[in-house]
């Protein structure tokens, strides 16, 4: 099976990428797709190992290693080679349900795995996943499913993003009928109101949420539970309820000045300004000449970069409590490497600003206003992490001007506001459960039940929900 020898013939290839200078003029996906014969040869680097760690769903140091979803990658990387992509595809679908998701934004669990890393680069999975999603909706492979066969029960989702949608697409599938409920004016949770359209075009998310709704799934909007529409309503109206409702809680700033205007939650900036552009309409947090500061060094400050940077500020500086990573990877294969990464976003301040925008052991002591209490500089600090605390280090203060300040510093979890109108008992923000059912009618998935974690994760921990649900009304 495979080319025994394309590991050693071919060098990974990473797709190519439009200059910085001149993607940053929208807000557009900026990856060129690979020719036909490149995706070939790309599919053919990879070696078919007898124990395909890349899809191992394992844990290794308590992080996630090879695909939670358990993908068949090396049997659809060796039916990309052969140019059988259709048949390709049928493998891909039987335990990805959402590849178009998982192959733009996934950080490719797999591929920090996989084998040819050891030695060498690993096998591009990712690209080969997206490769094959989209050649099967050009065409025409996927077809809604219109021919289930109802069971008689009766489900609702609550949250609208991957785990919400992986869980309401498996049930439904097994004969549920289900209602997915959404607060927001569109669909998709953090994929549609997080992660920014360059990332993930918003079309994408349209195009499955259209499939799933061919296929019987009844999707309401602009319906928050626990406030528009009651618990005791949903409880009397199903046989389950299914809480996927994402972090609501971020975690706060908490210094001196930071009730200053100006001042702005990563999430609630991302989210308007999509809305802003799928509506055509001017942005309501218009970053134009303005000096820029993001606290927080993760996938959520990286997306800031990007966007603010789209927008035309002046000056864009991150800052990271945690030690800058080392330059080379420090933990021995299969562990997710641990080392510097320059995201896209990062990596384009870096290009337009001349500089590297992040400052690491660096966090903010004080946030100075101006007499009508507006954002107007940052005194910010170094800090040391020494025994379980972070400690000052002496005179390295510093003030640096900051007419915007986004807090990209992550999520605690539910907010305690929701959490009682949807009458959950909690500790520390989180609802109590027994693996994912809170009681005999209610179960919880996604990042609601296991904090802030990733689009593979909430999508995969979505079809285990559901697997419990199956289980308990199947006939005996
Ligand atoms: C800016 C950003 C960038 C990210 N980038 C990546 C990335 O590149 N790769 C990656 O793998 N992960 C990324 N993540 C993480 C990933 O997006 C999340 O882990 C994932 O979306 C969690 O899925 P979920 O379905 O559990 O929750 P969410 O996606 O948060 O969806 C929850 C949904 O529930 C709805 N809701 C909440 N309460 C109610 C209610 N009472 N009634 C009705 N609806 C309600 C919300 O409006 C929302 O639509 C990113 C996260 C952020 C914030
Ligand atoms: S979902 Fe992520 S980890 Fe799984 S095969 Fe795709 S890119 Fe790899
Ligand atoms: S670990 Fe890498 S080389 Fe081995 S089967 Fe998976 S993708 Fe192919």
């Amino acid at each position: 099976m495979g080319k025994p020898t394309g590991f050693i013939e071919y060098k990974r290839q990473n797709k190519k990428e439009l200059d910085v200078a001149i993607r940053i003029k929208n807000f557009n996906d900026f990856h060129i797709p690979f020719d036909l014969d490149t995706q070939r040869i790309q599919a053919s680097r990879c070696m078919n190992c007898g124990v395909p760690f890349c899809q191992s769903a394992m844990k290794v140091n308590n992080k996630n290693v090879g695909c939670p979803l358990s993908n068949l990658i090396p049997e659809w990387n060796h039916l990309i080679y052969l140019g059988l992509y259709e048949e390709a595809y049928k493998r891909l679908e039987k335990t990805a349900p959402f590849p178009e998701f998982t192959g733009n934004v996934c950080p490719a669990l797999c591929e920090a795995c996989c084998s040819c890393s050891i030695n060498d680069e690993a096998v591009g999975v990712r690209a080969n996943e997206l490769f094959l999603i989209e050649e099967a909706f050009k065409n025409g492979w996927i077809k809604p499913n219109k021919n289930i066969k109802r069971n008689g029960k009766k489900v609702a989702v609550i949250g609208s993003g991957p785990a919400g949608l992986s869980c309401a697409k498996k049930l439904n599938n097994e004969g549920f009928s289900v209602t997915v409920y959404e607060k927001s004016d569109r669909f998709g949770g953090l994929l549609m109101y997080g992660i920014p359209n360059m990332k993930l075009e918003k079309d994408v998310i349209e195009r499955r949420i259209k499939l799933l709704k061919e296929e019987g799934i009844i999707f309401i909007k602009n319906t928050k539970i626990g406030t528009d529409l009651s618990m005791d309503k949903l409880l009397s109206g199903n046989d389950e309820v299914v809480f996927a409702c994402g972090t609501s809680l971020p975690r706060p700033l908490t210094c001196t000045g930071c009730d200053a205007k100006g001042i702005l939650y990563a999430v609630d900036f991302l989210k308007e300004t999509t809305k802003n552009l799928l509506e055509a309409k001017d942005f309501t947090y218009n970053l134009k000449d303005k000096n820029v500061v993001i606290i927080g060094g993760g996938d959520t400050a990286n997306d800031c970069c990007g966007t603010s940077v789209r927008m035309e500020a002046k000056s864009v500086l991150e800052l990271e409590i945690t030690k800058e990573p080392p330059l080379e990877n420090t933990l021995p294969w299969p562990n997710y490497p641990n080392k510097k990464k320059t995201d896209y976003g990062v990596f384009e301040c870096n290009t337009i600003y001349g500089k590297d925008i992040r400052r690491y052991s660096t966090t903010i002591d004080e946030v100075i206003k101006d007499l009508d209490g507006n954002i107007k500089s940052l005194i910010i600090k170094k800090v040391n992490f020494e025994a379980g605390k972070f400690v000052d280090i002496p005179n390295t203060k510093e003030e640096v001007p900051c007419d915007c300040l986004i807090i990209a510093m992550g999520f605690l979890g539910t907010k305690d506001e929701d959490l009682s109108s949807y009458n959950l008992k909690s500790n520390r923000n989180r609802v109590i459960l027994d693996n994912f059912r809170y009681n005999d009618k209610i179960s919880v998935c996604g990042d609601m039940k296991n904090g802030q974690s990733l689009v593979v994760v909430a999508i995969n921990d979505g079809i285990e929900c559901a697997n419990q649900i199956i289980k308990k009304y199947e006939v005996k």
